[in-house]
């Protein structure tokens, strides 16, 4: 029995993991689960599994759901506030925590289960942009087993080669015979509009992803692009790539998942359904297989597979976070905070759509780059940009 802990278990991961969970009963015990504030899921959540302990961040939502546990004569234990997060990450009784906060919220319960040595299954991408290097030497330190959940890093890990795998974020690639890492995109729901329609896009619009069905946040994201240039970072920690080691390819049909290119010629990709119960099956049993509940691919109703690259000047939040990327942990942990700020004013209609990447832009420029030694260094960076981002939202503001 494995026995797991799932940080964020009411959100679309979350849910794709209980639903891979409950196909293998007998495999895999679960400890804990968490939310922000979601009461009426993780109810349901824990009628259906009992799990020992359950995590509300929001001290109301909190209260309330122990109220009704008890009501319901549960035997799950109601924990409450943000610290409850670090004690259900790295308790001892936990083997492996499914990462699956979205955003910055992430980052210190993700490092509470990788100082544990924990297997963590990382769906929660912000984590690494911001920590980077503490993050991977962490995880060096600790023996924790970190298994890639993002669907494109899933799709190259299963494309490595097994040595590779095992030295995760510290191999050489070239030594592996790898020259290049082929990240793929499907360019989101704008990637065929008149780009003069690009600003008057609604949240609901941008949301609307043409394959995958995921939590808002990461939606928006993948309509500015802004997703696959956080993931092009991921990509960049997990798998110690060099600049040229590394490339955005846009796929829109999502069933090319990522591309390895090695030095001989061959290309090897990872195919599928666009589905995270795939991925999430891969990390809860690796090296072994199990079944996901996700149907094979059906190559007689496949019409095409193309190509392109990113456009420019429609996803200017992409090369906004190559740039970063190389410039270093400070920029990478403004530019996600940034985006956080201005994600949540474009979601709530403060702002325009196009205002994301110009808040990006704006907070880029203002702040300087200083070098991250700790943690602390990196929240402090997060604050500070989410400062200057929030009075860019004043600016930016529709009237
Ligand atoms: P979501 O919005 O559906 O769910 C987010 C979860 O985090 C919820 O359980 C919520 O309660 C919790 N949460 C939100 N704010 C919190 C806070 N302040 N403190 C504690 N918990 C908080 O998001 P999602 O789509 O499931 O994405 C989760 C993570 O996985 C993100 O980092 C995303 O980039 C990544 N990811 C998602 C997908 C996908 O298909 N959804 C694919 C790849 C990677
Ligand atoms: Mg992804």
């Amino acid at each position: 029995m494995q026995s797991i802990t799932i940080l964020g278990a009411t959100g679309s991961i979350g849910k794709s993991t209980l639903a891979v969970i409950s196909e293998h009963p007998q495999r895999f015990n679960l400890f804990a689960v968490t939310a922000h504030a979601n009461v009426a899921e993780m109810l349901s959540i824990c009628a259906r599994f009992n799990p020992t302990y359950a995590v509300m961040v929001d001290e109301q939502a909190g209260i309330a759901l122990r109220q009704q546990l008890l009501e319901q004569r549960s035997s799950t234990a109601v924990l409450i506030g943000p610290a409850a997060l670090l004690d259900v990450a790295s308790a001892s009784e936990v083997d492996t925590v499914m990462a699956a906060i979205v955003g910055a919220a992430g980052l210190l319960p993700t490092l509470a289960a990788v100082n544990a040595g924990k297997r963590i299954l990382l769906a929660n991408k912000e984590a690494l942009v911001m920590s980077g290097q503490l993050f991977m030497d962490a995880v060096a330190r600790s023996g924790a087993e970190l298994l890639p959940i993002d669907s494109e890093h899933n799709a190259i890990f299963q494309c490595l080669p097994t040595a590779a795998q095992q030295a995760l974020g510290q191999a050489d690639l070239a030594a592996h015979g790898v020259s290049k890492i082929l990240l793929t995109g499907s360019g989101g729901p704008f990637r065929e509009l008149p780009l003069a329609e690009l600003a008057q896009q609604t949240p609901a619009a941008a949301c609307a992803h043409p394959n995958w069905s995921m939590g808002q946040k990461i939606s928006v994201d993948s309509a500015t692009m802004l997703n696959k240039g956080l993931e092009y970072i991921e990509a960049r920690w997990l798998f110690n790539c060099q600049r040229e080691q590394l490339e955005v390819v846009v796929h829109p049909q999502s069933v090319i998942h990522s591309m390895v290119s090695f030095t001989d010629g061959s290309v090897i990709a990872q195919l599928g359904q666009p589905d995270m119960r795939t991925p999430i099956a891969y990390g809860l049993s690796y090296p072994t297989r199990i079944s996901s509940g996700v149907a094979a691919l059906d190559f007689s109703q496949l019409s095409q597979l193309t190509f392109s690259t990113a456009e420019a000047a429609r996803y200017p939040c992409l090369a906004l976070a190559i740039e970063a990327c190389w410039q270093g942990q400070a920029a990478t942990t403004m530019l996600n905070a940034a985006n956080e700020i201005a994600v949540e004013a474009f979601l709530g209609t403060q702002i325009g759509f196009t205002a994301i990447a110009e808040i990006c832009d704006r907070v880029l420029n203002e702040i300087a780059v200083i070098p991250v030694s700790s943690i602390d260094d990196v929240i402090a960076i997060d604050q500070q940009a989410r400062q200057v981002a929030q009075r860019w939202v004043e600016h930016y503001r529709l009237c």
